[in-house]
C-alpha cells in the first residue's frame, strides 16, 4: 500500500504511536491492561498478580453478582443472543419493556428508552433533540459524548464554566428568545468527581425556559440514600426534563438511557437515529441490568456502603497530604501536576499491589495530570487504609508528596 508521509492522517498517527512507544520503553505504559479474572469486588489479577481494584465503575460491587449472572443466562436461553433488529422493526423484546418500565420506576418517571451505549445515547439524545437554530449550554467539564453531540446537532454550541450558574445565566440572557435552549450537564463529573449544582441550575431553566438534560452516569446508584441519583440527592422531583444514564458502570451491563415524560420518550423511540437505525441491546444485557436494578432496591445497603467507603477515602487521601480537587463522591482525583508525575505515580501504585490509572493532558489540562480512582461497595474499610497508605508512599517516592 502506498505511504503517504506527509499526509496529515499519517502524522497524527505517527505522533501517537511515538508517544506511547516511549512510553511503553520507559516501562510507564499502563492503559488497555487485560484483566485476567476477578476476585471478589474488590480484586483483579493482571499478567498474573492480584491487585486491588480502584478503577472500577461497578461502584455497587455488583458485577459478578450470581443473581445478575443467572438473569443473563436465563435470557439467552429465552431469547437467544441477539435481537430481530432494530427497535423500531422487529427488535424490541418484552424484555427492552420491562427494562425501560424498571428504568422509568427507579428514576420516577413516566417512561424511559434503552439505547445500544451511553455513548450514544448522548450522541443521540443531543442531536435528535437540537437543530441549527437552537443553543445548547454545556458545563466545560461535560463527557465528550455530550460534546460530540452538541456537534453532531449543528447547533450553537455554547460552554459556561464549570460548575458556575454566574456564567450560565450570563450565556441564557444572550440566546435569542426565538431559539430553543437545551442545558446539559453531568450530575457528577467524571474526572472530578464533584457534583452539579442541580437547585441552582434547574432553576435557571424555569426562568429562563430551557429545558434540562443531566446524565447520571457516575451518580446512578451512588447519590441519594436509595442510589436513585442526583435529584434524590438534593431533595428535588422532576427538576430534570431528560434524565440519561449508562448502564454499564453502578449497573453491570452495557447501554445507555432517557427516562422522562412519556410523549418525550415516545418522540425520541420515533425520531433517535440510534433507535431507529442500530441494533437492539442484546437480551442477556437487558436482562443483567434489569436484575441489577431489583437488587439495587432489594439491597440499599450497598449504596450506604459505597458512600463511606467514599468519604473515608477522600478524608485519608486529604489528611496524607493529597489535593483530590472538589471530589465529593466515588471519583476520585489524586492530583500529580506533570504528566510524567502522574505515569510515574501509577507505576509506583502498580509495583506495589493497586490497579489505577493516570489521566493526563489532553483529557484534562496540562500541569493536572492526575490518578483517577475510584472506590467501590466491594472494598473493605481495611483495604480503603492500606490503598491510602500506598498511595502516600508512592507519592511520597515520586515526589508528589514532599
Ligand atoms: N457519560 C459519562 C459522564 C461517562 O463517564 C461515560 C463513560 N465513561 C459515558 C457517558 C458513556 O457511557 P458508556 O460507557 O456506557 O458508553
Amino acid at each position: 500500500m502506498a505511504r503517504r508521509p506527509l499526509d496529515p492522517i499519517s502524522q497524527r498517527i505517527a505522533a501517537v504511536q511515538e508517544r506511547f512507544q516511549r512510553l511503553t520503553q520507559a516501562g510507564l505504559y499502563y492503559y488497555n491492561l487485560p484483566v485476567a479474572e476477578l476476585r471478589g469486588g474488590s480484586r483483579v489479577v493482571v499478567g498474573g498478580r492480584e491487585l486491588g481494584m480502584y478503577a472500577s465503575y461497578s461502584y455497587l460491587g455488583l458485577l459478578g453478582h450470581p443473581r445478575i449472572a443467572a438473569a443473563a443466562k436465563e435470557a439467552v436461553d429465552k431469547f437467544g443472543t441477539g435481537t430481530h433488529g432494530v427497535r423500531l422493526l422487529a427488535g424490541t423484546l418484552t424484555l427492552h419493556r420491562e427494562l425501560e418500565k424498571a428504568i422509568a420506576d427507579f428514576k420516577d418517571t413516566e417512561d424511559a428508552v434503552t439505547f445500544s451505549s451511553g455513548y450514544v445515547t448522548n450522541l443521540t439524545l443531543v442531536s435528535t433533540l437540537l437543530g441549527r437554530r437552537d443553543v445548547v449550554l454545556c458545563d466545560k467539564l461535560n463527557h465528550a459524548s455530550i460534546v460530540d453531540g452538541c456537534l453532531l446537532s449543528g447547533a450553537k454550541f455554547w460552554r459556561f464554566r464549570h460548575n458556575d450558574t454566574g456564567d450560565l445565566e450570563r450565556l441564557l440572557r444572550k440566546a435569542p428568545a426565538s431559539a430553543a435552549k437545551l442545558v446539559a450537564v453531568d450530575a457528577v463529573f467524571s474526572m472530578d468527581g464533584d457534583i452539579i449544582d442541580l437547585p441552582a441550575v434547574a432553576s435557571l431553566c424555569q426562568r429562563y425556559g430551557a429545558w434540562l438534560m443531566v446524565d447520571e452516569a457516575h451518580s446512578l446508584g451512588v447519590l441519594g440514600k436509595g442510589g436513585h441519583g442526583i435529584e434524590e440527592h438534593f431533595g428535588l422531583r422532576d427538576a430534570i426534563d431528560f434524565k440519561m444514564g449508562t448502564l454499564s458502570k453502578a449497573i453491570p451491563s452495557v447501554g445507555g438511557y432517557v427516562a422522562g415524560r412519556r410523549d418525550l420518550i415516545s418522540y425520541l423511540r420515533h425520531t433517535a437515529r440510534a433507535y431507529i437505525f442500530s441494533a437492539a441491546l442484546p437480551p442477556a444485557q437487558a436482562a443483567a441490568a434489569k436484575e441489577a436494578i431489583a437488587i439495587i432496591c432489594d439491597e440499599p445497603e450497598r449504596v450506604e456502603r459505597l458512600q463511606h467507603n467514599s468519604q473515608r477515602f477522600l478524608s485519608g487521601l486529604k489528611s496524607a497530604g493529597f489535593d483530590t480537587l472538589l471530589s465529593q463522591t466515588a471519583i476520585v482525583p489524586i492530583l500529580c501536576g506533570e504528566d510524567e508525575q502522574a505515569f510515574q505515580m501509577t507505576r509506583a501504585c502498580h509495583e506495589q499491589g493497586m490497579f489505577v490509572l493516570p489521566v493526563v493532558s489532553p483529557a484534562v489540562p496540562e500541569g493536572l495530570a492526575r490518578l483517577r480512582a475510584t472506590v467501590t461497595a466491594a472494598h473493605e474499610p481495611a483495604e480503603i487504609d492500606e490503598a491510602v497508605e500506598l498511595l502516600a508512599r508512592a507519592g511520597r517516592s515520586v515526589g508528589v508528596l514532599s
